[in-house]
């Protein structure tokens, strides 16, 4: 069986047979991946904690007919450990992975800048410079924004007409002018507008200073946003306190 090395963010696990996973990947070369971890659950495995959700790893597979085997695993970044300590951090991180496995649709089409927008995004809810809500929103925006459903923050998504604009519309992909506004838009306060746009480019002195109530209405608009460019809602939305 042919080779190859690629470096990749763990994004789910389930069980296969009595002792192997199935791991879903983010891959930096080869976009989703599903591949096999042979005795992964044996207690004796030798791959410990390295195909865990969230881990950071680089990897050597082997090209199988149906699922790639993983022969080689080694920890770049143990982001499991790191948010496991932190539940607001640790449900904001499985939302991501689970948005990242959505919206990469197609099994080895390379996802490069969808894989760096994630390692970044764990990254960030590792560390602890920005509050875990704020960093979700800001990779959910990214991430939908490189998936092709870049939101409008400023110019009338109809008419193009600068802003800043009162209407927000999940369906019609962002903000609307008065004379384009459709029927059952939100009507976000100013600022709320504006800490979406920051939060789009991830203009962090803008979120830093912004107001608990604008931080909320901006996180309901962001959910609303992703579900309604995803088919389904995300089953780990439930835990994140919006
Ligand atoms: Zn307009």
């Amino acid at each position: 069986m042919p080779l190859y090395r690629d470096e990749a963010v763990v994004l789910r696990t389930h069980k296969l047979g009595e002792a192997d996973r199935i791991i879903t990947l983010l891959t930096r070369q080869h976009g989703r991946v599903r591949a096999v971890a042979k005795g992964v659950r044996r207690t004796t495995s030798r791959w410990g904690s390295r195909l865990e959700p969230f881990t950071h790893v680089d990897l050597q597979l082997a090209e199988g007919r149906s699922l790639d085997v993983i022969t080689q695993a080694e920890t770049l970044d143990p982001f499991h450990a790191r948010l496991g300590l932190d539940y607001d951090r640790y449900t904001a991180g499985t939302v991501m992975l689970e948005t990242a496995e959505r919206l990469v649709t197609e099994e080895k089409e390379p996802a490069v800048q969808q894989f760096l927008l994630l390692v970044g995004g764990l990254r960030a809810m590792a560390g602890a410079e920005h509050p875990a809500k704020q960093v979700l929103d800001s990779y959910l925006l990214r991430s939908l924004s490189v998936a092709g459903y870049a939101p409008s923050f400023d110019h009338c998504v109809q008419c193009g007409v600068e802003g800043p604009h009162r209407f927000f519309n999940p369906s019609a992909g962002g903000v609307l002018c008065a004379s384009d506004r459709l029927p059952g838009s939100a009507t976000p306060a100013a600022e709320t507008v504006r800490l979406l746009g920051a939060l789009l480019v991830g203009d962090w002195p803008v979120v830093h200073a912004a107001d608990p109530r604008h931080l909320r209405e901006a996180s309901n608009l962001v959910s609303a946003y992703l579900a309604w460019h995803l088919e389904r809602g995300l089953r780990s939305m439930a835990y994140v306190e919006r």
